[in-house]
């Protein structure tokens, strides 16, 4: 792990410029909605980038023609004491949601599993990297899926450390 100070809404946004001009013929709307209030995190900036691109590459594979997948940043403000009393650590979040078909409970089970995938050309390879760079960041990823509405992935990663 090779920390840094990292400004997550460059590594973001330097990932949606380039997958913008990478949907292969089909019409796709990626946006970015940033807090600009975030300040820069400690974190490995490689490794941030290829949790993102992953992220963003599976939002844009799931949804067809005129699909929509928004990229977003806010402040996770919980402040709720742990037992010892302590002040949990501010966090900031990053959602990827995309208006894809959304995720299926046998798939939701099995897709941070190494080589799980459902696609022909998949590799199964991109969510559990995705995790493994999320826990060696002290942070957390969780998946929110209706079916025939889509799916959010959020990345929670602690803004003080
Ligand atoms: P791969 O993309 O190579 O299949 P991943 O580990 O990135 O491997 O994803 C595993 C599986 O999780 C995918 O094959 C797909 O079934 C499911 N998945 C991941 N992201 C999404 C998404 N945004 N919408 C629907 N399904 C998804
Ligand atoms: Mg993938």
């Amino acid at each position: 792990l090779k920390l840094t100070k990292v400004n997550l809404h460059r590594v973001l946004s330097d990932i949606v410029l380039l997958q913008k001009n990478a949907s292969e013929g089909k019409e796709v709307y990626l946006q970015q909605y940033f807090d600009p209030s975030i300040p820069p995190i400690l974190g490995d900036e490689a490794l941030l980038t290829q949790l993102f691109l992953n992220l963003i590459k599976n939002a844009l594979e799931a949804v067809g023609n005129g699909g929509v997948v928004k990229v977003t940043s806010r402040v996770l403000s919980d402040y709720s004491m742990t037992q010892k009393g302590e002040r949990r650590a501010r966090m900031v979040a990053i959602d990827i949601a995309d208006n894809g078909p959304g995720i299926d409970a046998e798939v939701l089970e099995n897709m941070f599993t190494p080589f799980f995938t459902t696609k022909s050309q998949g590799t199964g390879l991109g969510l559990a990297i995705c995790q493994k760079i999320v826990s060696e960041h002290r942070g957390m990823i969780k998946v929110d899926s209706d079916a025939g509405r889509g799916t959010v992935f959020t990345v929670m990663l602690p803004l003080v450390q």
